[in-house]
């Protein structure tokens, strides 16, 4: 049987990485770095992270005419992921992340959206057909809100169950988050979203009220190393993250909803779901890198049947 399709929407980036012994001030010039390129973008990432585990997966994103878009595509095709409409702008570079990264772990990162910002909701229409007859959509928030409404209302008017992952961080219209069936903020995110601060369980449990009053059915927040707070139907469940060694959180996030979609897809329990996303994560980050560190479906405990 052909397996249940999953459809992301998303960003695709090329992150240039420089290393430092600290991070650069306004106007200093540092020397001594050490520098690497890592294919990155939330959307890239999640849909590398979900075909590694088995899903069906459709990128739906906008790369640049460049070296940097080619190579993007052609990493997509090695993991098996449908690049049909993975579109090619005349007109914008690929999306590019620089980050600096200092010994302490602690990082500066500025982003030129480049192509992703112009992923217009009119790339949807050559989609549509796909989209309505997936199981899923998944999206984030690193290419244009208005795109994003536009595939939540169609997907819903076609019943394809919804998954946002509002990241980064950003305060959202009632509307769209009408259309939306699951999300799954961190704390940060939670607490932007909701314009309260989530720091513990019990801001976590606030939050997640207020999203599904503001008609969202099933809230998964994300809680780092502390695992996830599961909200649905008026019930909580508190999911730990397994115990590990962290040395590379990077993408952890996108790990998460990559394994979500999989197990939803196919069929598995929201919670039963949530605990294998848990599983994924927490192996990403034992490993350097973002999609460099997104596991196999072999390597994850519990992967759904
Ligand atoms: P983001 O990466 O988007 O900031 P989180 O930090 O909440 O999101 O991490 C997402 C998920 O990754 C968590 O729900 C958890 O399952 C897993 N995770 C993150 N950090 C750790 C850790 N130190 N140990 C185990 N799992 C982790």
């Amino acid at each position: 049987m052909k397996k249940p399709s999953i459809i992301i929407v998303g960003s695709s980036n090329t992150d240039m990485v420089i290393k430092s012994p600290y991070l650069a001030k306004p106007g200093e010039t540092i020397l001594g770095g050490t520098f690497f390129m890592n294919a990155g973008g939330k959307g890239a990432n999640q849909a590398v992270a979900a075909a590694r585990l088995g899903g069906n997966i459709s990128l739906i994103a906008k790369v640049g005419n460049d070296i940097f878009g080619k190579q993007a595509i052609e990493l997509f095709k090695k993991e098996g992921i449908d690049t049909t409409h993975v579109f090619t702008d005349k007109k914008h570079p690929s999306g590019v992340a620089l980050i600096n990264v200092d010994d302490n772990g602690e990082n500066c990162i500025v982003v030129a959206s480049g192509a992703n910002a112009a992923l217009i909701k009119e790339d949807i229409e050559s989609a549509k057909d796909k989209i309505a007859n997936a199981s899923i959509v998944l999206m984030q928030l690193e290419t244009p809100v208005s795109t994003i409404e536009h595939v939540a209302s169609f997907a819903k008017v076609n019943g394809v169950k919804v998954v946002l992952n509002p990241a980064p961080a950003a305060e959202l219209s009632d509307e769209l988050l009408q259309n939306i069936n699951i999300i799954t903020p961190n704390q940060h995110e939670a607490g932007m979203l909701t314009n309260t601060v989530v720091d513990d369980v019990d801001a976590a449990k606030h939050a997640a009220r207020i999203l599904n009053g503001k008609g969202v059915e099933t809230v998964i927040i994300t809680l780092g190393a502390n695992g996830a707070l599961l909200y649905e139907k008026d019930f909580f469940t508190e999911i730990a993250a397994p115990v590990v060694k962290a040395v590379d959180t990077t993408a952890a996030g996108d790990i998460f909803n990559g394994a979500l979609v999989v197990a939803l897809s196919e069929g598995k329990t929201m919670k039963h779901a949530v605990e294998y996303a848990c599983n994924a994560a927490a192996i990403s980050v034992t490993r350097l890198g973002a999609q460099a560190s997104a596991p196999y479906r072999n390597e994850v405990a519990d992967a759904p049947a």
